[in-house]
């Protein structure tokens, strides 16, 4: 992105801000100075980097600048989720949540303004697509966030927000690799949740090999799942369920689940069966997450007799099932629900 000629400094990867800094006759180490002010300090301009005299504060202005996302809205929720709500350069607005669980400071993180694959319970993929985010503005949230919870600290990041990342695979990739080496958050701490992009699910197992799979299944056959989550027809379960089969997954890791329970959609007891017969085979985990309402799609959440009914189901035949209550349910903080709201009004 460029700005009257001066380029964006978040742009650039570990080796271009290097270059940049050398064609600008100055001394290497001013590159890691750079860095650590824009990713660790959460800087937004050049101007507060005090550790640069003015002279070369000035100097840089002239040639670059620092992007940021402005934050629009913060929301609590009583159980400490928070939830930011950012507008970003071109005045869309995007979301990101943070979680306080078992010690760790997690992130979710949006890819994408909207999400074409059009999920009949998602307020997100009812709102529709407007653009994939670039890098720098994946990258901005965890930045931003980290600066206005200072002095914490995130620890664990989800591409879990809006959007569908592995649609927007280029900077997806890109911001993953810079989470790693600008932000310090090692591959294991990131996790990357997706529709069911089957040939993008393989390629980024090469790209990313020690990143966690997170798989929406929410359905147990293609009938159901097709209604639920357009995204079936093109990549039927044989085919999601073959490349999870095939997913290169370091020892010791396992692939995520998730299935949303949605009342008398797929929470049956032969769901939960055929759900068992789907997953053989695969080191996994499932999250049963209780379908978050919004008054839009009609959908209900299952009573807690089914949802515990469901989980038994898969217990009993040793698959690790846990139920994943939304958190922030006061906050509106599932998916693209605050972002709704605020265009309502
Ligand atoms: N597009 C990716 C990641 C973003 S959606 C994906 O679909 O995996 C993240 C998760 O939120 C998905 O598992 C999705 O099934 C879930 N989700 C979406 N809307 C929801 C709702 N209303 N209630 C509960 N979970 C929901
Ligand atoms: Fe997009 Fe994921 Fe929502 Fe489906 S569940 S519409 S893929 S964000």
């Amino acid at each position: 992105m460029q700005q009257l000629n001066r380029v964006n400094i978040k742009c650039l990867s570990k080796r271009e801000i290097e270059a940049f800094i050398e064609q600008k006759g100055l001394p290497l180490y001013r590159a890691s100075q750079l860095k650590h002010w824009i990713y660790e300090r959460g800087v937004s301009g050049i101007e507060e980097i005090t550790e640069f005299s003015k002279e070369l504060r000035h100097k840089l202005s002239s040639m670059a600048f620092i992007s940021s996302l402005v934050l629009v809205q913060k929301l609590k929720s009583s159980d400490g989720t928070e939830k930011f709500l950012f507008s970003l350069e071109d005045g869309n607005t995007i979301e990101s949540v943070l979680i306080y669980e078992d010690g760790r400071q997690t992130i979710c993180v949006s890819s994408q303004v909207g999400c074409a694959m059009g999920c009949s319970f998602c307020l997100t993929g009812q709102s529709g697509f407007i653009r994939n985010l670039k890098a720098y503005e994946i990258i901005d949230q965890i930045i931003s966030v980290n600066r206005l919870i200072s002095p914490g600290k995130i620890s664990n990041v989800v591409l879990m927000g809006m959007g569908e990342p592995l649609a927007n695979f280029e900077e997806v990739v890109g911001a993953i690799c810079r989470i790693v080496d600008f932000i310090g958050i090692s591959k294991r701490k990131i996790t990357l949740s997706t529709a069911g992009i089957v040939p993008k699910m393989l390629l980024f197992a090469g790209k990313a090999p020690e990143v966690n799979l997170a798989v929406s299944l929410n359905a147990t056959t293609d009938e159901e799942r097709s209604e639920l989550m357009p995204v079936n027809k093109k990549y039927p379960l044989a085919s999601l369920m073959a490349a999870c089969r095939k997913y290169p997954l370091r020892p010791s890791r396992k692939i995520t689940f998730e299935y949303v329970l949605i009342d008398g959609k797929n929470d049956s007891i032969q769901d939960a069966s055929r759900l068992v017969h789907l997953l053989k085979g695969i080191r996994c985990k499932v999250n049963l997450i209780p379908l978050n309402i919004n008054p839009e799609s009609g959908l209900k959440k299952p009573s807690d007799e089914k949802i515990l009914a469901f989980q038994n189901v898969l217990l009993n035949k040793r698959i690790r099932a846990f139920i994943r209550e939304s958190k922030g349910r006061d906050i509106s903080a599932a998916c693209g629900q605050l972002r709704a709201g605020r265009a309502g009004k």
